[in-house]
């Protein structure tokens, strides 16, 4: 795992895996068989003091504290929406906000999750796009969001789904997504189904080979577009992987035999959403075990896009349908609390925060300059 150490030489404990926790014990002088213990401490009880590590030796508790700590996101706000969806606003050690939401249902509690600080794919209808990215997250910050969801409801709840889908593309941070991943399906950690797990990224081809052959976790992709040309004038990734080259690799991933992609088109009007989109994309499926979610765009005040009527939307899944596609419709969660799918990032309850102030100077910059997808490069993405 990429190690973390604080500017006072601790080491973040949470950013070692159960192996690297043996080592270090034993370094300490402690039994390598109570490295599973600690692992459960800080995964399964979510402790917050080596103290209450009380099956471990006091001697060993006394150094582990002084050569490690225990890292935790400070919860800066949580919202509650009229429809139940709950946004958390967290805070990093170094002062960056990053958000997660969760989405209760009659059948399952979904976490949207962060990967990284703002985002670098510049997504022209997203708004956490507009913050560029900041950093990535750390496996511990990753994994400790589910961690703290339960701390702050009830230690009884239970998180049935995870979705990597809330600010940042994941596998733009894949090195630290990978061991949080095992941290997130661990039996000794927080023990998610893979089956509960999804991975959603907008299409970058090798770390999406790299996800298959290191997890089993199910993959979404978002899509957006049935055309080349269409693809690269919202999603500017499309330039370094064609639209092309995306969905070949789609055909070819080792799935395991009950996964399918999912492929997540936001519905805008007028841009996406007509019958020959439809037939497009009902013929871009043909070869892929996969199933589409329509998600109909959420407006708002940033952005000149106008959601799809229903009617459009009911006629394009059922075109879709009708074609042999499994395709359903995203119902909107969390609007009123600017939670909804493209919305993270943008309105911090706590108002006038570094990140709006950051915000609002993207905003003038492009009224200023006007929107020019090109300037964002990704030469930093394998
Ligand atoms: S849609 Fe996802 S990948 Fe695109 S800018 Fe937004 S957070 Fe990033």
């Amino acid at each position: 795992m990429p190690i973390f150490t604080r500017a006072d030489g601790r080491i973040d404990l949470k950013s070692l895996s159960l192996p690297e926790i043996e080592a270090a014990l034993t370094g300490l002088g402690g039994e390598r068989f109570r490295a599973l213990q600690v692992y459960k401490w800080l995964w399964q009880r979510g402790v917050r003091s080596f103290d209450e590590m009380t099956n471990v030796a006091k001697v060993v508790r006394a150094k582990l504290e002084e050569h490690y700590y225990i890292s935790f996101l400070e919860v800066v706000a949580v919202q509650k929406s009229i429809d139940g969806t709950h946004k958390f606003l967290w805070q990093t050690e170094d002062g960056h906000k990053i958000e997660s939401v969760l989405i209760p249902d009659d059948e399952r509690n979904t976490l949207c999750v962060s990967t990284q600080v703002g985002c670098a794919m510049a997504c022209t209808f997203c708004l956490t796009g507009d913050l560029g990215l900041r950093r990535h997250l750390r496996p511990s910050e990753i994994a400790n969001q589910p961690l703290q969801v339960r701390e702050k409801l009830d230690a009884t709840y239970r998180i049935t789904n995870v979705v990597m889908m809330g600010m940042g593309e994941p596998l733009h941070n894949i090195d630290n997504l990978i061991p949080a991943l095992e941290i997130y399906l661990g039996e000794q950690a927080l023990n998610f189904s893979h089956r509960k797990v999804t991975v959603s990224t907008v299409g970058l081809v090798p770390q999406m080979q790299r996800l298959a052959d290191a997890l089993p976790v199910n993959l979404a992709v978002s899509l957006n577009a049935t055309t080349e040309e269409q693809r690269r004038q919202v999603m500017p990734i499309t330039r370094k992987y064609p639209m092309e080259e995306l969905l070949a690799a789609c055909r070819t991933l080792p799935l395991k035999a009950t996964k399918r992609i999912t492929f997540e088109y936001v519905m805008m009007a007028g841009f996406n959403d007509s019958m020959a989109d439809a037939q497009r994309l009902a013929k871009l499926m043909r070869g892929i075990k996969s199933k589409v979610n329509l998600i109909p765009y959420n407006e708002n005040p940033d952005r000149d896009i106008k959601r799809p009527p229903d009617a459009v939307v009911k006629a394009f899944q059922h075109h879709l349908v009708t074609h042999g596609i499994q395709a359903s419709v995203r119902v909107t969660r969390g609007r009123d609390i600017s939670a909804a799918c493209g919305q993270l990032g943008k309105a911090d309850p706590t108002k006038s925060t570094v990140e709006e102030e950051k915000i609002a100077a993207i905003r003038i910059r492009r009224e200023g300059e006007g929107y020019d997808a090109s300037r964002f490069a990704f030469d930093d993405i394998v």
